[in-house]
């Protein structure tokens, strides 16, 4: 038997929380599937940025000690660069939490007030003129049917909703792999309040280590099809030799998943057709060093209310979306883009003025390894794409929509 809903939302995730919050609230009837069990398992660092935490706390509440790791929260975040220059810097308005997704997303999906049903993984989703169809597995191997008005793709970077209805845009795009290791810790000189991040082209793309319950996280991020184990291996003895940190062997308990870089630098966000939507990192919402909770949150949020528009209106939803979605866009985009960095202040953490801070002959340094990093990146061709994003930012005030899909 086929259920029909208001509205169906892939994903148990932040987005979906956000998404759920506004549609629930409006009255209209919200369904959330997501494959995994719940409360499930989330691979990140959990450090949400001040705009998430506010987010958080406005739309949900106090978070809940059990959503958070130890230590609870962070200072902020240090860069470092080849030539061992550290550029330490808080965050505006102090401290933010240091979540534990596990918790943190299923508390604020039990908050959105919308039925949940877990292990039940989404197929595939076909978008008729009047309403969408989604087939789904269910835990024993069933296979279920749903028809809802609208669509709300909130299941991250690989989307299954997302690929139902842009078969090729997988293959359109660079694939990076982030992966990360859990170590017993024997000294540690880098600042556990803080969120420590490499701009290192030898180490890789993506390089970072943080403290979290008693333990010391190395990760390691590339091109997808590179070695793990040696891409971590080589950072480990990086910190080792340069910065002092003493650290067992890796524990068992190893992770990694693929990211899609690239569509926040560029200004190519994906966000559905029809009745469907899409939110989040499946969207390639992401802030710069992959923060994703707070644009997940705001994008999820700003779905939720374009179908809540569409329901009122009758209208087309994404006629709403995309007038809804352009804050989200020049927020997120901003943080990436060169001139908005120079010349503005687009991040949540004051990055020239840890600059200034620095001797001259330092910050000289920071400028050519920065150079040197970008230069890393110089194979995808983004350069004179993010050029252009940025050049008509300035004349406009705005990023164009003609490359959102
Ligand atoms: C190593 C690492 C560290 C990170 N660190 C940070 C950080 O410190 N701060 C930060 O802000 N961001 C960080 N991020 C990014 C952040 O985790 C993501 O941007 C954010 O979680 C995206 O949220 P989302 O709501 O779009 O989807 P997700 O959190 O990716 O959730 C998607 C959900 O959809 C479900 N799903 C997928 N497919 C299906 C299907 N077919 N059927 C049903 N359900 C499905 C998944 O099980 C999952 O529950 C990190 C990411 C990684 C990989």
């Amino acid at each position: 038997m086929t259920r029909t809903v208001d509205v169906l939302i892939v994903g148990a995730s932040l987005a979906a929380a956000a998404a759920a919050k506004r549609t629930v609230d409006a009255g209209l009837e919200t369904l959330i599937l997501e494959r995994q069990e719940l409360p499930r398992h989330k691979i990140c660092s959990g450090i949400l940025s001040p705009r998430g935490y506010r987010f958080l706390l406005e739309n949900f509440g106090p978070v809940p000690r059990q959503a958070l790791h130890e230590p609870t929260y962070c200072r902020g975040v240090t860069f470092h660069f080849p030539s061992l220059v550290q550029l330490p810097m808080d965050f505006f308005g102090g401290t933010t939490p240091h979540l534990h997704r596990k918790y943190s997303d299923y508390w604020a999906i039990q908050r959105s007030g919308a039925e949940v049903m877990d292990q039940t993984s989404v197929l595939s989703v076909t978008d008729h003129e009047n309403y969408v169809e989604v087939t789904a597995r269910a835990k024993g191997g069933d296979t279920l049917t749903f028809r809802a008005r609208h669509i709300i793709g909130a299941d991250g970077p690989s989307s299954i909703v997302r690929r139902s209805i842009y078969p090729e845009y997988n293959k359109e795009i660079p694939w990076f792999f982030v992966g990360q290791k859990f170590h017993e810790i024997e000294e540690c000189p880098l600042d556990e309040e803080y969120f420590h991040f490499w701009f290192h082209p030898e180490l890789g793309h993506y390089t970072w280590s943080h403290a979290r319950d008693g333990r010391q996280i190395v990760g390691a991020g590339f091109k997808r099809g590179d070695n793990f184990h040696e891409r971590h291996a080589n950072v480990a003895k990086y910190l080792d030799e340069k910065h002092g940190v003493k650290l067992k062997p890796a524990d068992c308990d190893h992770e990694g998943c693929s990211e899609n870089f690239g569509p926040s630098l560029l200004n190519t966000y994906i966000l559905g057709k029809g009745n469907v939507l899409l939110t989040g990192q499946s969207t390639g919402f992401l802030n710069m060093i992959g923060e994703g909770m707070s644009c997940a949150l705001h994008t999820g949020a700003i779905a939720g209310e374009a179908v809540v528009e569409a329901h009122k209106t009758n209208k087309p939803v994404h006629h709403h979306y995309r007038q809804m979605i352009a804050s989200e866009v020049k927020r997120t985009t901003d943080q990436w883009n060169p001139l908005m960095i120079a010349f503005g202040k687009p991040h949540e953490a004051d990055f020239p003025e840890a600059l200034m801070k620095l001797p001259m002959k330092e910050r000289i340094l920071l400028l050519r390894d920065t150079w040197n990093f970008v230069v890393l990146y110089k194979e995808f061709k983004w350069g004179r794409k993010i050029m252009r994003e940025s050049i008509e930012r300035m004349i406009k005030g705005k990023y164009v929509d003609r490359r959102w899909l």
